[in-house]
């Protein structure tokens, strides 16, 4: 755990096992926190946030400047970190690594993110202030596909905002949270601004009802998602709940087919398809379907999958054992089901590496919306084939799926994109780009299962999510100034 500014024992009994998922091999043991492990980390949250919060936030943001510096020269150490705990390649985790340093820098910003508003004379000498003040001590719960960018989209805002933070990492890669740890100390943050506490449901529980946590940020699985909201909620804290997807890519048949069967084959199986933003659904629209899938499936199969951090691999183990059993039981049921599987992963093993944690790119065609491999999040490098006639089709049928985090449409036709884009109801649209993620100068979130809250992360929704809006009419009355009476004040 990291408390306080210092590495410190575990007061857990409990630990878990994390395995590097292209060897099989346990490589470390996690502390598996308890409430009293939260306790501690929160006190000290708590003890550093008066002197914290009143720092100017220009001094705040020259913490973070030297931050990013730290994490820019250790970005490949980090990204090795990553492969070794998660599986991705080198350069898929430098890649997230460089994504995270992107909120960092727009969290360096702050002095003039949290300008307010002020009017003057909103009365006869009446004047009106806006301020946006922090909330308090801030919690993170982090999923392990992102042990560095998803941590990354919290607490640079948070604590730029003049908060402070207790993260509660993935127990699958937690590595990544003790070296950022370390590296915002040698930044000059204070002790205690930034804590982690390792562990898994039971730190949760406890950071939810911790009376002095005040904000929860969650990104991880959609039953997990709602559940945080609804006990964050009820414990009286502002909560953001990032949840599960389903992203959908329409190809129209006037798309550029090579151009687009490259882009999807990268956001399909890249990082195993264990992205919240992975395409896991091609729409084909009209007569485009019978070449789109020949050519995604002779380019599935070139795919070179490997130990992440070999050369040339561009797909990775996914995460254990037990998703890989997952992965492969969905396989199973799509063809139960009736789908025609086109490219099966299921049997692909990597020589030399033979107790690691592989699923072969897999491609269906003949989905239907009835079936399990279509309505589930599979999160795993599966990609299903849906055949619809026209435009208008597709998008009734992803406004009807469960989830809207991310999706696409390819196509040459500036009308379709544009329908498209009014049309769709998800939260982050991309228009001949697979995995639109928006940049850190914008936010990040889903609709509908995708996201339980009102506000995304990062960006100036952020910014809003991290403050509390504090509003002052002030007026200095001079002598024989009119006081005001026992009516309602009309200020105009
Ligand atoms: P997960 O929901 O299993 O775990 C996320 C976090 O919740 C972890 O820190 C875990 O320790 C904790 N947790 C797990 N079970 C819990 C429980 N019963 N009670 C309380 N806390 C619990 O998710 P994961 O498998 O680590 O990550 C993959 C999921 O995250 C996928 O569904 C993916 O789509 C989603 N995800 C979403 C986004 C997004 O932006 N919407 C981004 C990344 C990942």
């Amino acid at each position: 755990m990291w408390i306080g500014g210092a590495a410190v024992a575990a007061r857990a009994t409990h630990y878990g096992e994390v395995t590097n998922p292209a060897t099989g091999e346990v490589i470390r043991q996690v502390p598996l926190g308890d409430a009293a492990d939260v306790d501690a980390a929160v006190q000290a949250a708590r003890a550093a946030l008066p002197a914290w919060r009143t720092h100017p936030p220009l001094r705040r943001a020259r913490v973070l400047m030297r931050f990013r510096e730290l994490m820019e020269a250790r970005r490949q150490d980090l990204a090795r970190v990553i492969t070794q705990e998660h599986g991705k390649t080198v350069a898929d985790a430098a890649g997230e690594v460089t994504r995270g340093i992107e909120v960092i820098e727009f969290a360096t910003g702050i002095a003039h993110l949290l300008k307010g508003e002020f009017s003057e004379n909103v009365g006869t000498e009446v004047d009106t202030v806006s301020l946006r003040q922090a909330v308090g001590v801030c919690a993170g719960i982090t999923p392990f596909n992102f042990p560095a960018m998803v941590p990354l989209w919290m607490y640079p805002v948070a604590i730029a905002c003049g908060n402070t933070f207790v993260l509660k990492p993935s127990e699958r890669d937690p590595s990544l949270a003790n070296h950022m740890a370390e590296l915002l100390q040698e930044a000059g943050l204070p002790d205690g601004v930034f804590n982690v506490v390792h562990g898994g449901k039971e730190a949760v529980d406890a950071l939810l009802e911790h009376p002095d946590v005040k904000a929860v940020s969650f990104v991880g699985s959609t039953p997990i998602a709602q559940y945080i909201y609804e006990t964050g909620a009820r414990h009286g804290k502002r909560v953001q709940a990032l949840g599960g997807a389903k992203n959908h890519a329409v190809v129209m048949p006037d798309a550029d087919l090579d151009f687009t069967v490259e882009a999807l084959v990268g956001a399909g199986y890249g990082s195993a398809g264990e992205r919240c933003m992975a395409i896991s659904v091609v729409v084909a629209v009209g007569d485009v379907a019978d070449t789109l899938v020949a050519k995604l499936a002779e380019r599935a199969r070139r795919v070179s999958v490997g130990a992440g951090d070999a050369a040339q691999v561009e797909m990775g183990p996914v995460i254990t054992a037990a998703a890989r059993e997952r992965i492969r039981g969905y396989i199973d049921r799509g063809v139960a089901e009736g789908a025609r599987l086109v490219v099966d992963g299921r049997p692909l093993r990597v020589p030399g590496h033979e107790r690691g944690f592989f699923v072969g790119p897999t491609l269906f065609d003949d989905v239907a919306a009835s079936m399990a491999i279509y309505r589930d999040e599979i999160f795993g490098p599966v990609l299903g084939v849906v055949r619809v006639a026209s435009l208008r089709e597709a998008i009734d049928l992803i406004n009807a799926n469960a989830y809207a985090n991310g999706t696409a449409i390819f196509t040459r036709s500036g009308h379709a994109a544009r329908t498209f884009q009014a049309e769709i109801e998800v939260g982050m649209v991309g228009v001949n780009v697979p995995i639109p993620v928006p940049m850190a100068f914008y936010s990040f979130g889903g609709w509908r299962a995708s996201l339980f809250g009102d506000l995304n992360v990062h960006g100036t929704d952020g910014v809003r999510f991290y403050t509390r809006l504090k509003t002052v009419t002030s007026r200095w009355p001079d002598d024989g100034s009119e006081a005001p009476g026992f009516h309602m004040p009309m200020l105009g």
